[in-house]
């Protein structure tokens, strides 16, 4: 059989809508109703198609500079030469490849999809098999939705976690840190409260709550004490970047824990941009967090199964961050997902169906998981033929 070639490349900007308009977070400001996925394809000898998102890429590039960087690192690749792969799972890049995935690891997901459809396997297994039968995702489009609707005010937050839960959601998370920028420091505290206690008493008791504060209480933990003993009777499961990462600022926040009884794990991650730097490493070492966020699809398979690598036996938890993926990002999550063993829930956007194939099942709070090989999705064409007009394209 001659070998599988990787004969075209292609990069596609393609809006993602939300199911609402999403408001403010702690630093940001409005995200409004869509955002963009940077849509890459590569295409096989026999006709195989592997798919990513550039998206990190093109925070700071070109689709020039993104199309040259895809045929140094594919075009005329054999697909055998994208990944080493030993028994059936993949052990790191294929020689040479290491300096495309290093600071690219969106990349890999696309050399996993490849692989997995040119072998007739599916990624988890080149992940190393599912570790579960079903990936449980959490809402994570509270933002600051009463900024939007100022007269509703906190209530506004109550009503949109309500229509989650009806729409089958059991996993929330609420941005707070209103009063990092938008409000004064302890209005803004008060607000965060309001937000979290009133959500919570919309749900009911069994709906898992998260809070993301985007570092909101910088340089107030005074306020952040005050929020953490008020908030614990709501019964928080993880607090995430409640403050910038730093080894006493976390030992503070473990002792307002200790105080006020509260068991939430805490998180933060997405930040890190060449995981798992010092201060992360500091703060593992020291029991200071339960869960690390690095992103999914910007660090990619071959990045998370490093870091996972790096966590093992150290009691933290991947949470991968995912938010700003899209529909893509929600299929890569939930292959990795199902291959880790301690993955806790999928970032998801609720990002509304168009250009993929295979919309996953969501039964009971969790993503059934694809049977297919590779991703196990594809580009559904007729939902990508009115963005063709924007694809750029090289060939071999
Ligand atoms: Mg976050």
């Amino acid at each position: 059989m001659p070998p599988e070639i990787i004969e075209s490349v292609s990069v596609t900007p393609i809006p993602s809508s939300y199911q609402k308009e999403l408001g403010k977070n702690a630093y940001a400001d409005n995200r409004g109703t869509q955002w963009l996925e940077w849509v890459v394809r590569a295409k096989s000898s026999s006709g195989a198609e592997g798919i990513t998102i550039a998206n990190r890429f093109m925070r700071q590039g070109t689709v020039a500079k993104l199309l040259e960087f895809l045929k140094g690192a594919l075009l005329d690749r054999e697909i055998d030469a994208l990944l080493e792969i030993q028994n059936g799972v993949v052990t790191g890049p294929a020689p040479g490849m290491e300096r495309w995935y290093r600071r690219n690891g969106w990349l890999s997901i696309l050399a996993f999809d490849l692989a997995g459809k040119t072998r007739g396997v599916s990624a988890i297994d080149l992940l190393g098999g599912k570790k579960h039968d079903s990936v449980p995702a959490y809402d994570t489009t509270l933002y600051f939705q009463d900024f939007l609707v100022p007269e509703r005010g906190a209530l506004q937050v109550a009503d949109e976690a309500a229509v989650a839960v009806a729409d089958g959601w059991k996993e929330l998370k609420i941005k707070t840190g209103r009063g990092g920028r938008w409000m004064m420091p302890e209005a803004g505290m008060r607000r965060d409260i309001d937000v979290v206690l009133g959500v919570r008493e919309a749900v009911g008791p069994d709906v898992k709550i998260y809070v993301d504060a985007n570092f909101g209480y910088d340089n107030h933990l005074d306020l952040l004490d005050q929020f953490i003993g008020e908030v614990t009777p709501a019964n928080i499961f993880w607090f995430e970047e409640m403050i910038t990462h730093d080894v006493d600022g976390y030992r503070a926040m473990r002792e307002m824990q200790a105080k006020y009884g509260s068991k939430a794990l805490l998180t933060c991650g997405e930040v890190d941009r060449n995981p798992i730097s010092e201060v992360f490493q500091d703060m593992i070492d020291d029991g200071l967090i339960d869960g690390y966020q690095p992103d999914v699809v910007s660090h990619g398979f071959l990045g998370w199964m490093e870091i996972e690598l790096q966590l093992a036996g150290t009691g933290v938890r991947s949470i991968p961050h995912n938010f700003g993926n899209g529909s893509f990002g929600t299929f890569a999550s939930i292959v990795f997902g199902a291959a880790s063993e301690t993955h806790v829930s999928l970032e998801d956007e609720r990002i509304l169906p168009h250009f993929l194939t295979g919309q996953p099942d969501f039964i009971n709070g969790a993503y059934t998981l694809p049977t297919g090989p590779g991703l196990g999705v594809d580009i559904d064409e007729a939902g990508f033929a009115p963005h063709a007009k924007h694809e750029f394209r090289v060939e071999a």
